[in-house]
């Protein structure tokens, strides 16, 4: 068992070193926040030495700077993984994570495949909710903010070799962030995408299913390209046939009606070109157990989209994910085409039944074996 507990840190040997209370610092007003601008005061972190038997102690510590030595492998090869999940202050004070278990088996899985040290998810979901406690006035009293959890593993061999590090460091850190849907002004408006094939994110036999950090890097250009276009995000194809993969940072989920009137929801499937979301996971699951329309895991392609919007039968497309929960696209640039996407335009949209219907587990407005208080 590659995850055995035997090889993992434990939540007992937690040591805890608290800030000064003249190094405690304000609270900044959360709905002027830009996305992980400001810090809670304390962080986790777990060392891992294969020389001295593996992981060692878990600690939480003033939030500090980290020191690497100038060939540390994270720098060079991007030798490291990250999560991004959030905790919530729900309307009866309690403060509660989402599904934390998924986020820490994908970790886990990302882990796997740059080479770096696993651990048993349990023991970090403890450590991280005991460091939210410890932090827990920055969790925002506001139900259109959160706390953002960003979890990491970095190898820190300081040795040039493309070999496995045989160091590495998981820290945690937090951060409040508003609600991208705080105003209503700009919550239903959509978002544009860029649909240009000629960028590809993620490929078959690559790691663009895992969250490591070298698939973000390269995002960053094609971003600023669609941003000068005056577009919000990039929608990500991949192959001859224009296969839609992910949106930003997000997975794409499309909604329409076949020509028998039957509604179908969509989502491409997890062929290794997508990320697990763990919204995603949520929005399937929901969508199913309400059973009203056809949920599909199987592949969209841009001449799809084109036949529905054309016959008036495509109904919405939305992006999932932590950040944003779900965003509705307006729409779609693709090959100087404009492709008018209606989904903020009915009367009662399926994107919004579903930000409500997680917002209420998320915030405590009813219990839910999905939100899990720390
Ligand atoms: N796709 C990509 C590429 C992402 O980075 C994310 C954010 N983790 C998602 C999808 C959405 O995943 P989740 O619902 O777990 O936040």
């Amino acid at each position: 068992n590659e995850y055995d507990s035997e090889y993992t840190f434990r939540y007992a040997d937690l040591t805890t070193k608290l800030c000064d209370p003249s190094q405690l610092r304000a609270k900044p007003d959360v709905s002027e926040l830009k996305f992980g601008q400001i810090f809670t005061d304390h962080m986790l972190k777990v060392f891992y030495h294969k020389q001295l038997r593996g992981w060692q102690k878990p600690s939480i510590i003033p939030f500090e700077n980290i020191s690497l030595h100038p060939a540390a492998k994270v720098l060079h090869y991007s030798i490291e993984l990250f999560e991004g999940m959030k905790a919530y202050r729900g309307v009866d004070g309690r403060i509660r994570l989402f599904r934390p278990d998924l986020n820490m088996q994908r970790m886990n899985v990302s882990a796997l495949s740059v080479g770096l040290p696993t651990f048993d998810t349990h023991e970090l979901t403890k450590c991280i909710s005991r460091l939210i406690q410890i932090d827990q006035e920055w969790v925002p009293h506001s139900e259109s903010s959160s706390l953002y959890i960003r979890p990491c593993i970095i190898g820190i061999d300081g040795t040039l070799g493309v070999v496995q590090s045989d160091s590495a460091l998981l820290y945690t850190i937090l951060c409040p962030v508003g609600g991208y849907f705080s105003s209503s002004s700009t919550s239903d408006v959509g978002v544009s995408l860029l649909a240009d094939p000629a960028y590809i994110r993620a490929w078959p036999g690559g790691l663009g299913d895992r969250k490591t950090g070298s698939n973000y890097g390269p995002t960053i250009r094609v971003q600023k390209t669609a941003a000068l276009k005056g577009l919000h995000q990039v929608l990500w194809l991949y192959g001859p046939d224009n296969q839609v993969t992910e949106m930003g940072t997000m997975n794409c989920f499309m909604f329409y009606v076949e020509e028998n009137g039957q509604k179908v929801l969509v989502t491409p499937p997890l062929n290794g070109l997508i990320l697990p979301g763990v919204t995603r996971h949520s929005v399937i699951e929901l969508c199913e157990k309400w059973n009203e329309f056809r949920v599909e895991q199987r592949t969209i392609t841009m001449d799809e989209i084109i036949k529905l919007s054309q016959s008036g039968r495509l109904l919405e497309i939305f992006g999932s994910g932590t950040a944003a929960s779900i965003s509705p696209v307006s729409m779609i640039e693709f090959l100087g085409q404009n492709i008018h996407i209606p989904t903020v335009e009915h009367a009662q949209p399926l994107y919004k039944r579903i930000r409500d219907r997680l917002a209420a587990i998320q915030y405590g407005h009813c219990e839910h074996p999905w939100a899990v208080p720390i």
